[in-house]
C-alpha cells in the first residue's frame, strides 16, 4: 500500500543503450531523489585507481559483469545513506537474479520497489552506443553523428568514447544482458509494481511514459488500499 509520502524506489531495467542513464538522471531531478548508477560508481572507482577500480576495469572492458557479492555490497552500503528515505532511482542494478534477490532482502521494510523496463530493438542499441560519447570533464552523455568530433554542450569539454562502448564489447554486453539480465523481466513481471516502457522514441517522450508508468503503479496501489478499506468497513 502506498500513501502520498511513500518513497518512490525505482529500478530502471534495460539493455546497454536503452537510455536508462538518461532517464534515471531526468527522473531523479523531477522527483528530487538520488540517482544511483552502479556503472558510474565503478567508473569513478576506475578513475580514482582504487582497489575496486582496478578489479572492475578489466571486467568492464571485457563486457563482463563484476561479481555479484561485490556489487551487492556496494548497493547495500549506498542504500544505508539517509538521502534515500524519500526514494531513489537505480540504474545498472540489479543485473542478475542473485542481485535482484538480494535487493528484495535489502528493501524489506523500506516500501515498494517500482520496476520499469525500457525496451529498444537490438539494432537500434548497437547504433546508439556507437554514437554515444561521454564528456571527459563533466560526465555529460551526448550523441554524435559518425566521425564528427564535437565538444560537450554543457561545459565545452572533450567528448570521448567510453572504453567499453566499442562495437565488439557492446555486442558482448548485449549477449551478457540477454543471458544474465533479461531473466529479471520474468523475475519482476508478475508484480503489480512492474511496467514496460517503449524506449524507441525521443528521450523526453520516454520520460513522460516513465512518469505515467510510475503514476499508474501508484494509482493501482491506491485502488488496492481503497478496496480493502471498503470491504473492511
Ligand atoms: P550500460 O547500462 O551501458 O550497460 P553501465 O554503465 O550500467 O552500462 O555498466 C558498465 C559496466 O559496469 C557493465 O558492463 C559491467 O561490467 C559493470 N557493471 C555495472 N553495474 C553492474 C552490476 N550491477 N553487476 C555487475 N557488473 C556491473
Ligand atoms: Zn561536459
Amino acid at each position: 500500500m502506498l500513501s502520498e509520502t511513500a518513497p518512490i524506489n525505482l529500478v530502471v531495467l534495460g539493455p546497454p543503450g536503452a537510455g536508462k542513464g538518461t532517464q534515471a538522471v531526468a527522473f531523479a531531478e523531477r522527483y528530487e531523489v538520488p540517482k544511483i548508477s552502479t556503472g558510474d560508481i565503478l567508473r569513478d572507482a576506475v578513475q580514482a585507481g582504487s582497489d575496486l577500480g582496478q578489479r572492475a576495469e578489466t571486467i568492464m572492458n571485457a563486457g563482463s559483469l563484476v561479481d555479484d557479492q561485490l556489487m551487492i555490497a556496494i548497493v547495500r552500503e549506498r542504500l544505508t545513506r539517509s538521502d534515500v528515505v524519500r526514494g531513489f532511482v537505480i540504474d545498472g542494478f540489479p543485473r542478475t537474479v542473485a542481485q535482484a534477490t538480494s535487493l528484495d532482502e535489502i528493501m524489506v521494510g523500506r516500501g515498494e520497489l517500482f520496476v520499469i523496463e525500457i525496451t529498444v530493438p537490438d539494432e537500434t542499441l548497437v547504433e546508439r552506443v556507437a554514437r554515444r560519447r561521454v564528456c571527459e570533464q563533466c560526465g555529460n552523455v551526448a550523441s554524435v553523428a559518425a566521425g564528427v568530433e564535437r565538444r560537450c554542450a554543457k561545459c565545452g569539454g572533450e567528448l570521448v568514447l567510453r572504453s567499453d562502448d566499442t562495437e565488439s564489447i557492446v555486442r558482448e554486453r548485449l549477449r551478457v544482458y540477454a543471458k544474465e539480465t533479461r531473466p529479471l523481466v520474468d523475475y519482476y513481471s508478475g508484480r503489480p509494481t512492474f511496467r514496460g516502457v517503449d524506449g524507441n522514441q525521443p528521450a523526453t517522450i520516454v520520460g513522460t511514459a516513465l512518469d505515467e508508468a510510475v503514476q499508474d503503479i501508484v494509482a493501482a496501489s491506491t485502488v488496492v488500499v481503497a478496496a480493502s478499506e471498503g470491504s473492511a468497513g
